[in-house]
This record gives structure tokens, C-alpha cells and sequence, in this order.
């Protein structure tokens, strides 16, 4: 009987485990791959892929490719990738073979070799030759080599996907079955949970690129066999892939099963959200279970309905809510309106909301968590509490989404707001939207600001905004003079002293950073989801917020 490689990965604990690739260019590589691949282990990673596509090119290769086999600080799998599949390897086939075979009957075999799908079905004496070095050793030396079956699509979802699994099922020599390919949209991370969900034999089932990374954190909640890492970023083996210790120590892959719960941030782009570092550390001390993820979802108000439509219904993912961002908080309210759900005063009023939770009866709901913060945020850094804003006179510079949730938390608590913006009609349309609810007016242009008609201001353009268009620009010269009393709001949070701050902390006037308000609403995220406040503190230690800057 076939008994497996005792450093095979069956031999642990049958979960998830991290996989870090490393690619072998040479001989001369193996000491620093043997190196980088132990740092791995030490990282977390519990088994390594050696990449041999171009070692195995090498006319030394082979004794190098062994020396990588017996050093190998993990179980590994042995790979030399076909370039039709997205390897290097372009060699013989005959050649390929042989070195498997190579590998599969060495003093030190590899927990697993790897062959695509595609390369099994083409050969009938490939199929003999790598039956050979899995079967054979193991009745002369009771161990050996397991066969993953692969399948790589990078140009998107294989329209015989099911067809291909169905050939890896039936396939006797296949002990792991792995399909990967490119995700078009989040909706194709569910079909590789469904494949998960109805495996019949190990599998390794993952998304690559922007919106696959769903799939590569959520592998353990759908018993997938493994998902890959890279070691640090410079070093991804496939679009999309995460580093080790993203994997851990953002996204908790090891506290990740079938009971967790998933959220996570919605909009397009994201990549530069502290979402998942908050709610993740969040969810650690509360000891809630669930994992708060990036969910990219493009522009426009179809795919924002049929992505979250498909993340709700989907019956094993457990989604129970998101935060909403860019460009997709008034398709949020427009949804939850389609579908009966409830939407709080202040998202109603604006028609824009950031948070959704979806509660275990089902019931959804969306609020705007950005009202109150913006509120709570601007008060304490002039010194007074929220119900002290009455009569306030505060100008507000941009009427975009953030204008809207700014003017209308302010109008709310009783200031009297006027609004400047480089486009009148967008304006003018905050004045008539907004005015059934409090004082406010659309003034103009910026050049129509005068500092000594107000006592704050709020800015809510991207102006000073890191890796904007206008990065280094304020939306008022460094020559403004500031009445006594002022207080300067920036709802720019990166970087958090923006141009516009500098110039008014220059004169001493109080100011307010952006990442006040983006910790308060995702404070107040956290408890709508989790029913619990984020413990005190953690949320500003995470982003190292200033206990006040008020004067
Ligand atoms: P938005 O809906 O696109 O609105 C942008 C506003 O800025 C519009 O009024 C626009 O004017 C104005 N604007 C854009 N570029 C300008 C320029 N070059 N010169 C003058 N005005 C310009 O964006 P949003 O969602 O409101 O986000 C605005 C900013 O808020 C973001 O950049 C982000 O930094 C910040 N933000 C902060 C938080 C937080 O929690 N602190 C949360 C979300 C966003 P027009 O009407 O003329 O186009």
C-alpha cells in the first residue's frame, strides 16, 4: 500500500496551511533559497513550493534541485512550471519528465510533485513515467511522492472550469487537485468556494489578481488544502498573492474557520485602506469570530448590486456586513432600499451610507457612521462637545460624498454651514438637498472665502491628499489669517499634517486631522457589527492618533 512521505503536509494537522513559492534561478541560488525558505518557516509558512522551472534548465540543475530537496526546511512540493501555464520552463518535455521522475525516486522525495492537467492528459508514457516515481518507490521503499494535478488560467475564469475539476476527480493518480486562475470580479472567489465547499478529494482552489485575494485568505473557512504566500513583496509568484505575515497578522489566517464570519471594505480603490488592520485587531480582542477583508468592487451601480447581492446570498460565506467606500456609498442606500432593508436618518437624509450589517435573522441594515464622527471629530478639536455647535458658523470646502456627511451632521447639531466648491452646480445641489434639515448655503468658489465671516472650517476636497492630483496644494494660501477662536478640519487623512494644517497650525489655530473622524466612524462600525465598543485605545494605537490636538 502506498504510505505517504513522513514530511508530508497529510501528516499534520490536516488545516490550511501557507505555502511559500520560491523560484530557483541556478545552482548557485540553492544556499539563498534554502535561507529564504527557512526564514519562511520561521514566519509561519508550513510548507514550501521550490520553483525549479529555470534550475531545472541548468545542465547542473539536477544535483542542485536534490541538495534543495534534502535541506528543505519544510514539506515541500517540487514544480517546473510549463510557460503555457505561467512558468519558465521551456524545455523538453521528455526532459521535464525525467527530472520528476528524478525527483520522485531520491533519497529525499518531495511531500509533492506538481504536474498541470493539461501535460497528464496530453501523454500516455508521461502518465507511466510519473506513476513510476509515485507508485513505484513507495513498494520498494514504503514512502513516496503525491501527485497535485494543476490547472492555470491568468486570462480569466477557463470556460470548462467544472470539466477540469471533473478530469482531477477522476484522475486516481491525483492526490491534491489545484485550480487557479484570475478573477474578473469578486463573484468568482464564490465559485471557488463552491468547488471547496463540493470537493471530493484535496484541493487547492484560488483567485489570483486584484479580486482574488478573497479566496486566498478565506482558504481555511472552506477547507482548502493550502494557499500561497510570498515571503515578503517583492517576491510574489502570482498576481495578487499576500505575504506571510499579511496573511497572519492582518487578516488572522490561523484563527480563520467554517464558523467565521466575514466583512470587509467595499469600493474601488482600496488597496490603501487601515480597514483591515483595525477590524481584524479589533475582532482579536473582542474575541469576536470573523475576518474583515478587502473587497474591490469597480465603479457603477451593476456590479456594486449583483457583487453584494451574490456576497449575502451566498449560503456558506457567512457575510455579515461591510464598510462602504468611494464610489459606492449612495449605491449602498439604493440597494438596501431594493431589498427592504432598513437605512438609518442620517444615510436616508444624504442618500449615502458607509456601513451594512446583516444581521443572523437576516435582516440588513445600512447607516452613515461618517455623520457622527465627522461631528464628534470637529467638535473636540474646538474645544466643545457636539451639542455646542449651535449657532456656529463653519465653512465646508468640496460637496462631494464627504461634504454631504460633514454639512449634515454639522446642520444637524445646529451650526450654520456654508459651502464653497469649484463647480456650482454640485453646490447648489448640497443647498437644496440639505436645506429641509438646517442652515445651510452654497457661497461659490473658494475665492469667495473670507477666514474672519466663520469660526471653523472643513476641508473636503482631496486637495493635500498623498499620491492625489494635487498633493501638495491647500484649498487656501499660506497668506490666510485666521480670527481668534478658529478651528481647521481636514477631512484628508493621508498624509495626517496636510498642507491646509500646516498653514493653520503655523498660526497657532487648533486643528483637527483627518484620522480623528476615519477612527470614530470605523469605532462605530465595529460596534454595530460586533455589539461590542472597540477596546479602549486600540483603534488610535493602530493608527497613532494624538489623544487631542485642541488648543
Ligand atoms: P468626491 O465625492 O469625489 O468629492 C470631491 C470634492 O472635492 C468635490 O466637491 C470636488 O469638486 C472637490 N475637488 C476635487 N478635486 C478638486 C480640485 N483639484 N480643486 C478643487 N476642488 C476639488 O470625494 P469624497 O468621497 O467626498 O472624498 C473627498 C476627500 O475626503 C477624500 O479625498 C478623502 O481624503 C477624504 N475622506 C476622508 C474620510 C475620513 O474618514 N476622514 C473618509 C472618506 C474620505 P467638484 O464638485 O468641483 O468636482
Amino acid at each position: 500500500m502506498n504510505r505517504t512521505n513522513p514530511r508530508s503536509a497529510s501528516t499534520l494537522d490536516g488545516m490550511s496551511l501557507i505555502c511559500v513559492s520560491i523560484f530557483v534561478d541556478s545552482p548557485d541560488d540553492v544556499p539563498t533559497a534554502i535561507a529564504r525558505a527557512s526564514d519562511a518557516v520561521a514566519e509561519g509558512a508550513r510548507m514550501i513550493e521550490w520553483r525549479l522551472d529555470a534550475v531545472a534548465e541548468d545542465p547542473d540543475g539536477l544535483p542542485a534541485i536534490l541538495e534543495l530537496l534534502r535541506s528543505s526546511p519544510a514539506p515541500c512540493i517540487a514544480t517546473i512550471r510549463a510557460e503555457a501555464e505561467g512558468g519558465t520552463w521551456d524545455g523538453n518535455e521528455q526532459d521535464r519528465i525525467s527530472l520528476l521522475e528524478a525527483m520522485g525516486t531520491a533519497a529525499d522525495p518531495p511531500a509533492y510533485l506538481d504536474l498541470e492537467q493539461a501535460a497528464w492528459a496530453r501523454s500516455a508514457n508521461l502518465r507511466q513515467k510519473v506513476r513510476l516515481a509515485i507508485d513505484h518507490e513507495a513498494q520498494i521503499r514504503d514512502i513516496s511522492s503525491r501527485l497535485i494535478v494543476s490547472s492555470h488560467d491568468f486570462g480569466g475564469r477557463p470556460a470548462n472550469l467544472l470539466a477540469r475539476v471533473a478530469e482531477m476527480i477522476e484522475n486516481d493518480a491525483c492526490a491534491v487537485g489545484k485550480i487557479v486562475f484570475t478573477a474578473r470580479s469578486v463573484r468568482d472567489n464564490l465559485e471557488i468556494f463552491d468547488l471547496l465547499t463540493e470537493r471530493q478529494k484535496p484541493m487547492i482552489a484560488l483567485c489570483m489578481g486584484e479580486f482574488g485575494e478573497m479566496s486566498r485568505v478565506l482558504a481555511p473557512k472552506f477547507g482548502g488544502f493550502l494557499t500561497f504566500a510570498a515571503s515578503d513583496a517583492r517576491t510574489t509568484t502570482a498576481p495578487g498573492q499576500l505575504t506571510t505575515r499579511e496573511l497572519r497578522e492582518v487578516f488572522r489566517f490561523d484563527s480563520i474557520k467554517p464558523s467565521t464570519r466575514v466583512y470587509g471594505l467595499v469600493g474601488h480603490p482600496i488597496g490603501h485602506s487601515r480597514g483591515p488592520v483595525l477590524h481584524n485587531r479589533g475582532f482579536e480582542a473582542v474575541d469576536h469570530d470573523g475576518v474583515y477583508l478587502r473587497i474591490p468592487v469597480t465603479p457603477g451601480w451593476e456590479s456594486f448590486k449583483a457583487s453584494l447581492i451574490q456576497l449575502i446570498e451566498h449560503p456558506k460565506l457567512d457575510f455579515s456586513g461591510c464598510s462602504v467606500t468611494h464610489p459606492h456609498k449612495e449605491n449602498l442606500v439604493r440597494l438596501v432600499r431594493e431589498l427592504g432593508g432598513e437605512i438609518d436618518e442620517a444615510s436616508d437624509r444624504i442618500s449615502a451610507a458607509n456601513t451594512l450589517v446583516i444581521e443572523d435573522s437576516g435582516r440588513i441594515r445600512c447607516l452613515n457612521t461618517d455623520v457622527a464622527a465627522a461631528v464628534q471629530s470637529f467638535a473636540a478639536g474646538s474645544g466643545r462637545d457636539a451639542t455646542a455647535l449651535r449657532g456656529m458658523r463653519v465653512a465646508v470646502f468640496g460637496a462631494g460624498g464627504v461634504a454631504r456627511a460633514v454639512v449634515y451632521g454639522l446642520i444637524r447639531a445646529g451650526a450654520e454651514v456654508r459651502v464653497f466648491n469649484r463647480t456650482r452646480d454640485r453646490g447648489e445641489a448640497m443647498q437644496r438637498d440639505l436645506e429641509a434639515w438646517g442652515r445651510v448655503t452654497f457661497a461659490g468658489g473658494f475665492q469667495a472665502f473670507e477666514s474672519r465671516d466663520f469660526e471653523g472650517l472643513v476641508n473636503c476636497t482631496p486637495l493635500g491628499m498623498q499620491g492625489g492630483p494635487v498633493s501638495e496644494e491647500s484649498c487656501l494660501g499660506e497668506a490666510t489669517t485666521f480670527p481668534e477662536g478658529f478651528v481647521v478640519m481636514d477631512t484628508v487623512y493621508a498624509p495626517r499634517r496636510t498642507p491646509l494644517l500646516r498653514i493653520a497650525e503655523a498660526q497657532g489655530v487648533p486643528v483637527v486631522e483627518g484620522i480623528e473622524m476615519f477612527r470614530l466612524q470605523a469605532e462605530r462600525q465595529f460596534a454595530a457589527w460586533t455589539g461590542s465598543s472597540a477596546p479602549h485605545g486600540l483603534f488610535d494605537s493602530l493608527l497613532d492618533v494624538p489623544k487631542s490636538n485642541s488648543a
